[in-house]
């Protein structure tokens, strides 16, 4: 394959880029902004070589523990459950929320294999044993699967005695978190009800 098209090929894993978007993505780059091509390409591999995964949060970061973690200032009290990082950016974008955060990286999904393990739940366990924690958010997606999720981690707090609240008002049946704008997310944090 030549230098061309090895670079639209590897184009086309981004989503929503198809076979003309990475064409002129790629005679772009070429043509016209070399410098922002070498860019990109620098700012990738330090990127995949270099994020990892929060140990406390499980939410991508280059630090062993994320900003949102090492910060004092939030209230330890507050364990909000998302199922992906850009849920997490999607809660600090809508300001409504200034608790921690587990990430799950993923739904429970039998039959693609992804159980408790594979959603860190033993890390959320040892944490909602430390006894900082009086309520867990649940934020999952309000798909089928998050839904199963939600009702999981539920019974995970119930059997430690802490409460858990459900933000689904406003969110649409069937939506993922990062496509509801802030504001509507801002009220269903705000308007989260018991569970
Ligand atoms: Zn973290």
């Amino acid at each position: 394959m030549s230098l061309i098209d090895e670079l639209i090929d590897s184009l086309r894993c981004l989503p929503g880029v198809g076979p003309k978007s990475a064409q002129r993505m790629a005679y772009h780059l070429l043509e016209r902004d070399r410098d922002g091509g070498r860019r990109i390409a620098h700012a990738i591999s330090e990127a995949v070589e270099r994020v990892g995964r929060c140990q406390s949060c499980r939410t991508l970061s280059e630090e062993d523990i994320c900003p949102q973690c090492s910060d004092r200032r939030r209230d330890d009290s507050l364990i909000c459950i998302v199922e992906s990082p850009m849920d997490v950016l999607a809660l600090e974008q809508s300001a409504s929320y200034r608790g921690r955060y587990f990430v799950l990286m993923g739904h429970l999904s039998p039959l693609d294999g992804i159980g408790p393990d594979e959603l860190g739940l033993d890390i959320l366990d040892r944490r909602l044993a430390s006894g900082d924690v009086r309520e867990v958010v649940l934020a999952t997606n309000t798909t089928v699967e998050g839904e199963a999720t939600a009702h999981f981690i539920s019974e995970m707090a119930r059997a430690k005695g802490i409460r858990s609240t459900r933000i689904a008002h406003g969110v649409p049946l069937g939506g993922e978190l990062e496509y509801v704008d802030s504001g509507t997310l801002g009220h269903a944090m705000t308007g989260r009800q018991e569970y």
